[in-house]
């Protein structure tokens, strides 16, 4: 076996081209290492070799026909399962999709198949993308590669475990409130939410519209470069996305931040303690070092971010889940395996169809999100609930002008703690919203925010992986990977 899985995209890139490898090698080595591996990790959903054998063919056969390829064209990766690819099983992890073949490709699938990448598989999740740490997937938690008794953090769980333990050189999450970033700093990778509207939505099983947007996890800021080089652009199948044409995002990665100014949150700072308030020094530190400015800054609503988010996702969740009801999507409930019906299929009207089948398909806390959504949008409560958290997120965003003024680019930690324990935080909703504290706030504003592996936290003896969080300007992902490369390379 030839032990590529620690390789970044440009190192097997340079492989292939000079024929140290084939793309049909590199591929096979990594379906030999989900194979051995992902039984005890569960970052998989469904493997895709076929297709993936078939797409790695086709470079190979460009590459021994001497024509030139690109970055990506070759290089094995994995795909969140609320993406869509043709003709591949997508459950965004509940069983209401358990037998759902998507029947057409998500942009950003098509973009990375155009550019020639191999798909591995579509990696595990919390069900519809709601929670922190992959528990709620209704196909088992994924563990973290870098403790088994850890969580990888979540939604986008399966993605960071798949490219912290080797399983994928790359991987595509989606983040409404932190699930790329949040995943990427339990699991030590790199997790990027590029700005609102900068990669195109269309094909991805929406959550909260206004919030959601797929993004990188690599391993290092490069390889997120590359990759959104790839999948960003405008898309005329989603209106949201921006009249921006994709670049190469690699360009802006000079190792410099001198010159750049870099905010801190003053009330951030002092709420935070013991390890992680340790790493976060140290961040700040080498930035210094590096010749960048520091500056305290006031986010005087940000507060209000989580309580905002809580109105917002589940009002836009409770629609956009809607269409799960055995009729226009989903399963129905005799479909599933020890289903005891309410209704028998023959004497039951439309209304319970609906009931039986979201009762069986849809799990506990989507089930919670679509109960909270449909109670703030109801009559006589959306002006004070919907309508007023459309208002608080217009000051949050103000705040954030208003920070532009002065700095360039915001750092924070990526979360409150290292990964927890499995069921740590299970009982108590609210304690695992409060993992989305440093997160939720970019995707309330829409800014670009990336989370970076900084310095390890130790936890019962144990070193733990800890993120910082960089948000950016809107659109300007060139200072945001620029920072985060730089410290990158000068710590690495
Ligand atoms: N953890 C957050 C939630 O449960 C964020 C999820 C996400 O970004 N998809 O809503």
């Amino acid at each position: 076996m030839l032990h590529v899985s620690c390789f970044m995209i440009k190192e097997l890139h340079n492989k292939l081209i000079s024929k140290e490898i084939t793309s049909v090698q590199l591929t096979e080595e990594y379906f030999a290492r989900i194979k051995e591996q992902d039984k005890n990790l569960n970052a998989y959903l469904t493997l895709t070799k076929e297709l993936a054998l078939k797409q790695a063919r086709k470079v190979d056969e460009k590459i021994a026909a001497g024509v030139e390829i690109g970055m990506i064209e070759g290089i094995p990766g994995a795909i969140k399962d609320n993406l869509c690819v043709t003709g591949v099983r997508t459950t965004a992890a509940s069983k209401i999709l358990d037998n759902y073949i998507a029947p057409f490709d998500a942009t950003v699938v098509i973009k990375l198949e155009e550019a020639g990448a191999v798909f591995l598989g579509k990696t595990n999740m919390d069900e519809f993308a709601m929670g922190s740490s992959t528990e709620k997937s209704a196909y088992g938690s994924t563990k973290n590669p870098v403790d088994l008794e850890r969580v990888p953090g979540g939604s986008s769980g399966g993605s960071a475990a798949s490219v912290a333990s080797g399983e994928a050189v790359w991987a595509l999450g989606t983040d409404t409130g932190g699930s790329i970033r949040q995943p990427a700093s339990f699991c030590g990778v790199v997790g990027l939410k590029p700005t609102y509207g900068r990669v195109s939505r269309y094909g991805a099983i929406a959550m909260a519209s206004s919030l959601d947007q797929i993004g990188p996890i690599t391993k290092t800021v490069e390889d997120a470069a590359i990759i959104l080089s790839v999948i960003s652009g405008e898309d005329k199948m989603d209106a949201t996305s921006a009249q921006s044409p994709a670049k190469d995002y690699t360009k802006y990665l000079t190792g410099e931040v001198s010159g750049l100014k870099i905010g801190v949150v003053k009330d951030y700072l002092e709420k935070l303690t013991g390890e992680v308030k340790i790493s976060f020094e140290k961040v700040v530190e080498k930035y210094r070092e590096l010749g960048a400015e520091i500056k305290e800054i006031e986010l005087p609503n940000a507060k209000y971010s989580l309580p905002v988010y809580y109105i917002i996702m589940p009002c836009e969740v409770s629609s956009n889940l809607a269409r799960f009801d055995g009729v226009k999507f989903g399963m129905r409930a005799e479909d599933h395996e020890d289903t005891q019906l309410d209704f028998l299929p023959e004497d039951r009207n439309l209304i319970e169809t609906y009931l039986d089948s979201r009762r069986y398909g849809i799990g506990a806390e989507p089930k919670r999100r679509i109960m909270l959504g449909t109670y703030a949008l109801s009559s006589g409560y959306y002006d004070a609930y919907y309508l007023r958290a459309q208002k608080v997120r217009t000051l949050i965003k103000q705040d954030f002008e208003k920070a532009f003024e002065a700095v360039d680019l915001i750092l924070t930690p990526t979360t409150p703690s290292p990964a927890f324990k499995f069921g740590e935080k299970t009982a108590d909703p609210i304690q695992m919203y409060l993992e989305d504290i440093f997160t939720i706030t970019a995707n309330i504003v829409g800014v670009p925010a990336i989370s970076v592996p900084g310095p390890t936290v130790e936890v019962d003896g144990k070193q733990l992986p800890q993120g910082f969080q960089l948000m950016g300007k809107w659109f300007d992902e060139e200072n945001l990977l620029r920072a985060a490369h730089a410290y990158e390379i000068a710590t690495k």
